[in-house]
């Protein structure tokens, strides 16, 4: 087959079999899909269940077991060896269950992070996910899509594509529809054809795909894009260290504890099998697990609430937020424009305006002409197609552009219509820094009707309309269109720029529209060549209400300590006047973009604290934003939709893309994406992620307490010159049962009430902070003393079941402190006992567990246990549940401490 880059954009259709006006019909593009498989790139696939489970197996610790487990076996110590067994099977599905859900929430995060593609399918345009696409597809691209698919082009209006990930050419390149490329051409020089996995820069196009899937070129390199990435978090680094560095200490207690038996004298074989359970339970092995499912889980429940985490660090790094960076536009406000304003110059009245207010106006009013004017402007230089929904006009495509689409069908200035006899010939697309468009169009003889005064002496050949940010466009014009005739700007200019003030103030996105007659056109549509010497045609204000769960989102922001910045593309006075209504700190400063140009980084830095609302800013301001606030010590999340907003949400702690209207690009870029592009949604995640680090800490607080309680017991207990204190099966109990599912219960424990009333933890702050180490030595070290004291004394007392409740007390007592430290501050009793299920459920659970090894005949010659009195099992209840009482007591003195100032303060 010739290749697509050789042949005409009709010969490569016909060598597909597709169409460009209609595409493929979904019959044949299902026929194709059987055929060619999904547009996919294969990746590795995910951890298998097995795999899961031979690496539980293998892990260092369950090794070290099942060695102990063979030695016993051939130390003819048989229920020994089964007893150990069954304790590594148990350790095995319980860290099996665990990961296996880790792995599942991942790929369900997986599933949401596909990307779409919009195609052209049964003569209908259509979004679909991009694995959905064949070749033969007929699909569209745009500025900030990264290309679904190899193809050919089929039309290119100022296309620009970034190919260095196939090319490795740093500067996008300009394409062209048109041409046709010798065979041997390069890749890079291919001027007629997309790659699939690169990404639009600039304009606008169509294609043909020729290649998908592995058939790709990018395929063929087989670089992987568009994953969930799975790189080890901060944190998850961090307990790892923790884990090994605990682990060392721990093996180096062992080895001590164990020789110290030894040279006791205590039996060889018994000694043995302590040093090896007191290795398995003192390693805190479960530490960087835990750590992930928590993450992991914590990343499914933002899900829940609309949040997709792409990289899962992103998750802790939430909870520390500590600014808000967010657009106004669709963001904090609905996104859903309505045109409520024309404003034309006018000599007809004394003011020299005339507002025409659309909010209530009804269909098809007659139009002044200079307002026809402007509305057919609007709609014709837009990129938006008109719709009907219910018998109204409505609009696929860009709000700001779709609400004027809909205003002028209202007045029936229908744009496909107008199309007719305005047909577009060239264009320079809207980019976010320029913040304006052009379009150039053929006029026909038809539209006299519409555009009569234009057409009154001598019909143009074409004309240009301009749309835009008001204060550039006034900059391009030198006239402006009065009753029917253009006269000198510079008599307007103040008139106009109060005109647009007053409108801003009130909240309205304004657009200026301005347009240039022209008899040829011009060889080159350049910028400046195109946009200058223009005529003024007036206003058009839009109203964008914001959405009425923001001003709750920031409220608590706010009262979370965390502050809202709002950056915007728009006039200042109207982010101020929506920035006042969401209650955003406005009465600080206001910045410009151009404001912020003329300051230098240090300059930024001394103000950033001080401004919470940016005005008319392009996108590369933002990662100057960034950069000065992280400076400051911040951290800092950054919303973006737009291709250029890819390096902020890059720089930014935490990367924030729109998933409704974003572009593929910024997508790519974010840490996390916004299901329903709402700031509410942002506020959600850092609550969650608040919860999160709560939990992860609630946890480690409690497995270093019961592993320095064991370590403990054992070493002061051999250092008293009373027998081992535990059996090893014991230990190896405590370890599992007591350990696994409390611990595990506490990864579901819910917010507590202050979560989002306090200040998020200093960016630089241990996960030791705030007294976590502390309690971890007090409580393991009042552990240690009421076992081994009731233990040591009915030992001393001859009582033959003083292991047993020494043991049992243990037991009682972690259960107990799992309960105190289920809430850090407030008091059980407060949260309510039953505000997490599973912890309740997981704390009956081992009680009946532990009393099954102590009542019952067969497990008591397995775990060397005998049966309590039921005073003596009273004492173990009533001694373990000291734990509980002490840390209600700790919570207690925090409580107090915490209050005292602001009692003082009052
Ligand atoms: P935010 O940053 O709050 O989300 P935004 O992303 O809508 O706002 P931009 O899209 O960068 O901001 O728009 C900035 C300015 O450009 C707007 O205030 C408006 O004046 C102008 N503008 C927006 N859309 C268009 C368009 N389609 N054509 C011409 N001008 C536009």
């Amino acid at each position: 087959m010739t290749n697509a880059h050789e042949m005409a954009p009709e010969a490569v259709l016909h060598e597909f079999g597709s169409d460009a006006a209609t595409g493929l019909s979904s019959p044949e593009a299902g026929l194709r899909r059987q055929k060619y498989g999904p547009n996919e790139l294969t990746e590795t696939p995910p951890k298998s269940p097995w795999r899961i489970l031979w690496e539980q197996l293998t892990a260092a610790m369950v090794v070290v077991l099942i060695v102990a487990a063979v030695v016993s076996l051939f130390l003819g110590e048989y229920k020994d060896a089964v007893a150990i067994l069954v304790i590594v099977v148990l350790n095995a599905i319980l860290g099996f269950t665990q990961e296996y859900r880790a792995e599942r929430a991942m790929a369900a995060l997986k599933k949401f992070a596909v990307p779409a593609a919009r195609v052209l399918r049964d003569g209908k345009v259509q979004e679909i996910p991009a694995r959905e696409l064949v070749p033969g597809d007929i699909f569209f691209l745009e500025a900030g899509n990264i290309v679904p698919a190899d193809g050919r082009l089929l039309q290119a209006a100022n296309l620009k594509v970034f190919e260095a990930i196939l090319t490795g050419e740093s500067v996008p390149v300009e394409k062209n529809a048109a041409a046709v490329v010798a065979a041997n051409a390069p890749l890079g020089d291919r001027e007629n054809m997309v790659y699939k996995g690169t990404t639009v820069t600039y304009g606008r196009g169509l294609a043909v795909a020729v290649a998908t899937g592995m058939k790709t070129e990018l395929g063929r390199v087989a670089a992987l894009i568009q994953t969930v990435e799975r790189e080890p978090t901060p944190l998850q680094r961090r307990m790892a260290a923790l884990g090994r560095a605990l682990g060392v200490i721990a093996l180096v207690i062992v080895a001590v504890v164990t020789g110290l038996g030894i040279m006791q004298g205590q039996d060889l074989k018994t000694m043995f099998l302590t040093g090896v359970s007191l290795a398995v339970a003192a390693v805190p092995e479960g530490l960087p697990a835990a750590v992930t499912i928590a993450l992991a889980l914590g990343a499914q429940r933002m899900l829940r609430r609309r949040a997709l985490i792409r990289k899962l660090p992103a998750v802790e790094t939430l909870g520390s937020v500590t600014k808000i960076c967010t657009d106004k536009t669709g963001t904090l406000t609905q996104n859903r424009m309505t045109v409520t304003t024309l404003l034309l110059p006018t000599r007809e009245t004394t003011e020299g305006l005339k507002t025409i207010d659309l909010s209530g106006a009804k269909a098809a009013t007659p139009l002044l002409p200079p307002a026809s004017l402007l509305l057919t402007a609007g709609a014709l230089c837009n990129d938006a197609v008109l719709t009907e929904a219910d018998g109204q006009p409505a609009y696929v495509g860009d709000p700001t552009e779709g609400a004027l689409v809909v205003a002028a069908a209202r007045f029936d200035l229908r744009k496909p219509v107008l199309e007719n006899f305005l047909p577009r010939v060239a264009e320079i697309p809207f980019t976010s820094e320029r913040k304006r468009m052009t379009t150039i169009h053929q006029v026909h003889e038809e539209c006299r009707t519409i555009l009569p005064q234009l057409c009154e002496k001598e019909r143009p050949q074409y004309i240009f309309f301009t749309k835009g940010a008001v204060d550039g466009l006034l900059q391009i014009c030198d006239r402006v269109w009065v009753d029917g005739r253009a006269e000198p700007l510079s008599e307007w200019q103040d008139l106009l720029c109060r005109a647009n003030e007053r409108l801003s103030r009130a909240g309205l996105r304004v657009l200026a529209v301005a347009f240039r007659p022209f008899d040829a056109l011009p060889e080159a549509v350049a910028e400046g060549e195109i946009e200058r010497d223009l005529i003024f045609a007036g206003f058009v204000g839009m109203i964008d209400p914001p959405r009425p769960e923001a001003k709750e989102a920031v409220a608590t922001c706010r009262r979370a300590g965390i502050d809202p910045v709002m950056i915007t593309g728009d006039h200042p006075l109207t982010a101020l006047a929506i920035a006042r209504e969401l209650g955003i700190a406005a009465e600080r400063r206001v910045l410009t973009g151009q404001e912020l140009e003329a300051l230098a980084a240090e300059e930024l830095e001394n103000l950033v604290d001080e401004v919470s609302v940016y005005a008319r800013v392009a996108p590369e301001d933002k990662l100057k934003i960034v950069a000065a606030l992280q400076k400051k010590g911040h951290i800092v999340a950054m919303t973006g939709d737009g291709v250029n907003d890819a390096p902020a949400l890059k720089k930014a702690d935490i990367g924030v893309a729109m998933g409704i209207t974003g572009t593929d690009v910024s997508k790519e870029a974010a840490d996390m994406v916004l299901l329903d592009d709402n700031f509410a949604t942002i506020v959600a995640a850092v609550e969650e992620g608040r919860v999160i680090y709560d939990n992860v800490r609630k946890f480690l607080k409690y497995l270093m307490t019961t592993n320095l309680g064991e370590i403990l017991v054992i070493f002061a207990g051999m250092l008293s010159g009373m027998p081992v204190p535990l059996a090893p099966l014991q230990i190896l109990w405590v370890n599992l049962v007591t350990d696994g599912f409390p611990a595990l219960a506490l990864s579901v424990e819910p917010a507590e009430p202050d979560v989002m009333r306090r200040p998020p933890p200093k960016p630089q702050e241990n996960i030791f902070a705030g007294g976590l180490g502390t309690h971890i030595l007090w409580v393991g070290g009042l552990m240690t003393a009421i076992c081994l004291g009731i233990g040591y004394w009915l030992w001393r007392s001859g009582n033959p079941a003083w292991q047993t409740v020494l043991f049992t007390t243990l037991a009682f007592a972690q259960l107990a402190h799992v309960l105190a430290i289920r809430t850090g501050k407030t008091s059980l009793f407060t949260a309510g006992l039953l505000s997490n299920r599973a912890a309740c459920g997981a704390v009956l659970l081992t009680v009946a567990l532990q009393l099954a090894v102590v009542y019952t005949p067969a497990l008591q010659g397995v775990f060397r246990t005998v049966a309590l009195t039921p005073a003596e099992l009273l004492l173990c209840f009533a001694l373990g549940s000291l734990i509980f009482w002490a840390v209600e007591i700790e919570k207690w003195l925090t409580r107090r401490r915490r209050s005292a100032p602001a009692r003082r303060a009052g």
